[in-house]
């Protein structure tokens, strides 16, 4: 099952992304997480990714593209996955269009977490992260067990630079120019799922589980 995660900045989708991996045994490909590990490993992509996540600009397509692709090859991949970030631009998601048609594959379901702007700017200021797994908390709305340390692997949680109200307003702003049009793209392609991401994240992934059933056994 190949399902792809759309929605702004702070929707939910990361949160959402991890439940889908571990019901269904896919892996949760977060193009946000690789440039993270890359800039945390001084790697030179994670050198050309930082300028711009900063700044709450996307890192250039080009780059971003053979990243995904490269990826998606692995065997790890061959059953499924589930993309959470990724596309995030309409020649983002024409490249992994061809490059699945050219394999006789395509993407099964495109899920949209919508959630309105005025409740995102609180879900970032809340937002906690571990930079060791790609865990998500909220303070408020979903806390680790022990205050400032990721329950899945023990790290310090940090709240990301890019994740200051400033950059945000400007994510959202990028959201709305180019990855918004990416809803109508997929429910051209006969792909679209909306759900409301406004809702409690429990209640939102039994939205969403609905949509794919029960295909853990596939
Ligand atoms: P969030 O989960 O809050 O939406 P991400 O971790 O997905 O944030 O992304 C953080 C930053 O990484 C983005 O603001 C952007 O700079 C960069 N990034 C992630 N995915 C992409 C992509 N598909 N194309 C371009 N830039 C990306
Ligand atoms: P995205 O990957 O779309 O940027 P995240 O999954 O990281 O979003 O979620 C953004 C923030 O909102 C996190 O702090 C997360 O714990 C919190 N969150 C996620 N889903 C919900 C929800 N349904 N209700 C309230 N807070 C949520
Ligand atoms: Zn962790």
């Amino acid at each position: 099952m190949k399902i792809i995660m759309l929605g702004a900045p702070g929707a939910g989708k990361g949160t959402q992304a991890k439940k889908i991996a571990q019901k269904y045994g896919i892996p949760h490909i977060s193009t946000g997480d690789i440039f993270r590990a890359n800039i945390k490993g001084g790697t030179e992509l994670g050198k050309k990714a930082k300028s711009y996540m900063d700044q709450g600009m996307l890192v250039p397509d080009a780059v971003t593209i053979e990243m995904l692709l490269n990826r998606i090859q692995e065997a790890d991949c061959r059953d499924g996955y589930v993309l959470d970030g990724f596309p995030r631009t309409i020649p983002q998601a024409e490249s992994l269009t061809e490059a699945l048609n050219a394999m006789g594959d395509a993407i099964d379901y495109a899920i949209d977490v919508a959630v309105p702007d005025e409740a995102i700017i609180t879900r970032m200021a809340g937002r906690r992260a571990c930079l060791g797994c790609g865990a998500t908390y909220h303070i408020q709305y979903n806390p680790p067990k022990q205050e400032g340390v990721c329950d899945v692997c023990g790290q310090e949680l940090v709240l990301r630079d890019d994740d200051k109200a400033e950059t945000v307003k400007k994510r959202l702003d990028v959201y709305h120019q180019q990855t918004q049009p990416l809803i109508d793209y997929y429910k051209k392609a006969g792909v679209l799922a909306a759900v409301d991401g406004t809702r409690d994240l429990e209640e939102v992934f039994q939205e969403i589980t609905a949509v794919l059933g029960d295909a853990s056994c596939q």
